[in-house]
């Protein structure tokens, strides 16, 4: 059975002190997590040792980072690097979210690379991708999330890919407060698993966790989760509050 996810990401929100009520918040309200349901908090860089001490001795919620450094380590100033983040008590990374892409200018081969950085060090990765409004007005989505995923991801091993988590975050669902129909996800996602069973296999492609992400709240959650390959979703703005987050985790739970 593949494991569902909801992961939040903070973004460039919340101060120390907000961060850790925040946590604390969550915490105090979160049940039914098991070994194949779980959490990831994905808080800026310097939250995350505060955050990684505050969950340790819970289970099946984990610390993610939001972004790596592609390098190992040396002369990069304000990188932060893979050995770093684990140090610290990060479990997870995302990586290739469209703000990176966008932003940034992260492109198809320095996400390769960062991922490879990060399988390596021992980090699991949430994987993004997702197509812009044009792209999805032209009809053209599942060519464009399919070239992201082989440039992302076929580059590793079966074995690699069990460190892997793959997030769908159309662009014009992020924080628009438009949501993706259920049947526009369930349509992605089984096209991501395609592509994915088209290198690994079907073994490979049915064990792997695909994420929705984009303006997902608690109202939404259960008919977007109930979608058979949607296994759970990558927040931003609902992550912020904890009444929200821990109503899109009771609609994984609930599944
Ligand atoms: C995101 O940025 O990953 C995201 C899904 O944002 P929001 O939930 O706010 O649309």
């Amino acid at each position: 059975m593949r494991k569902k996810i909801v992961a939040g990401n903070w973004k460039m929100n919340l101060n120390l002190n907000e961060g850790k009520t925040l946590v604390q918040n969550i915490l105090s309200g979160l049940s039914g997590l098991t070994d194949n349901k779980q959490v990831v908090i994905a808080p800026p860089f310097v939250h995350i040792a505060q955050t990684a001490a505050q969950l340790q001795g819970t289970s099946n919620i984990f610390t993610a980072a939001q972004n790596c450094s592609s390098e190992a380590s040396g002369a990069y100033t304000g990188e932060v690097s893979t050995d770093m983040l684990l140090s610290a008590g990060a479990q997870y990374v995302i990586i290739g979210h469209s703000e990176r892409r966008e932003y940034f200018k992260e492109d198809d081969a320095i996400l390769a690379k960062k991922t490879a950085q990060a399988l390596s060090t021992g980090l699991k990765v949430i994987f993004c991708c997702g197509e812009p409004l044009e792209v999805r007005d032209g009809g053209t989505q599942n060519e464009y999330v399919g070239n992201q995923i082989k440039a992302g991801i076929y580059g590793f091993n079966a074995d690699q890919l069990q460190n892997l988590v793959i997030a769908y975050e159309p662009i014009w669902a992020i924080g628009t407060g438009r949501t993706a129909s259920s049947q526009q996800a369930q349509d992605m996602h089984a096209h991501i698993r395609s592509v994915i069973a088209n290198q690994y296999g079907n073994v490979v492609a049915e064990q792997m966790t695909i994420l929705y992400g984009g303006s997902c709240k608690p109202s939404n959650a259960p008919e977007l989760f109930a979608c058979p390959d949607v296994d759970g979703g990558l927040i931003g703005g609902a992550a912020l509050k904890a009444e929200d987050f821990l109503g899109i985790i009771a609609a994984m739970t609930a599944i």
